[in-house]
């Protein structure tokens, strides 16, 4: 992940925190300093880190509630509006992606207990000045914890709530249609929460402009959440060979940079294989990368000489999920699909997957709608 630091590793898990986080430091300490001197100022960065370790700890609740299903958690990353810990993947059993949702709020509630059980047992005096800003931490953070189980509760994706809610409904109805259910409450839930941001002063709510930023994340995630999850149900048990593209051109190796671009201008074709005669895939050419090479060496330039060699290759009985994720992890819009002696049968496009999507979820919709 870019603009994120590493902060060092726990039980195996890489724990980061994203930069954008020492801006929402730098902004709250210069209100408060603002609002109340220095001390305000230490008290606000105090209350707020010891606020992030919480965070910190309820995804930590997450990823080791994942190990005990054989899950990894390879990162967390801490961002201005909480945290994300990076579970491999969700499990398709219900019972167990609950267990994983509730770990982490489960952690907010043993330490908002232990708070009550200090607080409780000091008897903390909450008026004089000594106690004015170092005394309130406890109360705050006991108050932050219990506000933090609340809302993460809160029955709507990608909240933890949300989680629990696709899982209780997945155990009766499909796990695609249960994860559209709980994306769509979470949007209709960012879309109130916008407007409270935007509107709430108005009904004498306090000005709050991080409800709105808060509302934005919420809807994507929910939309993403919604996303994946179709794909996943679109796709599974299907292989490369479902999606590629057979019918296309490709270079032979002793072809010129020129005839490349005559093949471009009369194709619709983004991507261009390089092949032997016998076949066998030599190199890849991508639009970008066929412009480039024209410009610095010329039309005559044999493409043996500028194309790209480093590329993953898939077979026809890959399966779809893992050549999208290969696709994903090397930022590539193709892969080309060989048989077992290398040979070029045909070429995986995110286009070509992006049409199959559509054709099986209109097939798939026009099933469910009699
Ligand atoms: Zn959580």
């Amino acid at each position: 992940m870019r603009w994120a630091i590493r902060l060092g590793r726990i039980a195996g898990i890489e724990v980061r925190i994203h930069l954008t986080f020492f801006l929402l430091l730098a902004w709250l300490g210069l209100m408060d300093y603002q609002d109340g001197g220095p001390a305000a100022a230490v008290h606000g960065l105090v209350l707020i880190c010891l606020v992030f370790l919480c965070v910190l700890l309820h995804e930590f609740g997450h990823a080791m509630a994942a190990r005990r299903y054989g899950i990894r958690t390879p990162d967390i990353t801490l961002f201005p509006f909480g945290g994300v810990a990076r579970i491999e993947r969700m499990p398709d059993k219900p019972r167990e992606e609950i267990v994983i949702a509730l770990a982490g709020p489960m952690v907010n509630v043993v330490i908002a207990f232990v708070l009550w059980l200090v607080l409780l047992g000091f008897r903390l005096p909450t008026d004089d000045v000594m106690t004015r800003f170092t005394g309130a931490i406890p109360f705050q953070l006991l108050a932050i914890n219990v506000l933090l189980v609340l809302f993460n509760m809160l029955p709507a994706f990608p909240m933890d709530g949300g989680r629990v809610l696709r899982a209780l409904l997945a155990m009766r109805m499909e796990h695609a249609r249960a994860t559209q259910i709980a994306a769509r409450i979470g949007q209709f839930l960012a879309i109130g929460l916008g407007l409270v941001g935007l509107f709430g002063r108005h009904v004498g709510l306090p000005e709050n402009p991080m409800l709105i930023l808060v509302a934005i994340f919420v809807f994507a995630a929910a939309g993403n959440e919604a996303g994946a999850a179709q794909m996943k149900s679109v796709t599974r048990g299907l292989t490369v060979s479902v999606a590629m593209v057979t019918d296309f051109k490709s270079l032979p190796r002793n072809a010129s940079l020129g005839e490349a671009a005559d093949l471009l201008l009369h194709s619709s074709q983004h991507e261009f294989p390089v092949v032997d005669p016998d076949g066998t895939l030599r190199g890849l050419f991508t639009r970008t990368e066929l412009v480039m090479a024209l410009r610095q060496a010329g039309p005559a330039a044999p493409v043996i000489d500028a194309m790209s060699e480093d590329f993953p290759i898939v077979h026809p009985q890959t399966p779809f999920d893992e050549a999208l994720q290969m696709m994903q992890q090397r930022e590539c819009s193709v892969l080309p699909v060989t048989d077992e002696e290398g040979r070029l049968v045909g070429l995986f496009t995110l286009e070509n997957v992006g049409e199959m999507m559509m054709v099986r979820g209109a097939i798939a919709q026009s099933r469910r709608s009699p």
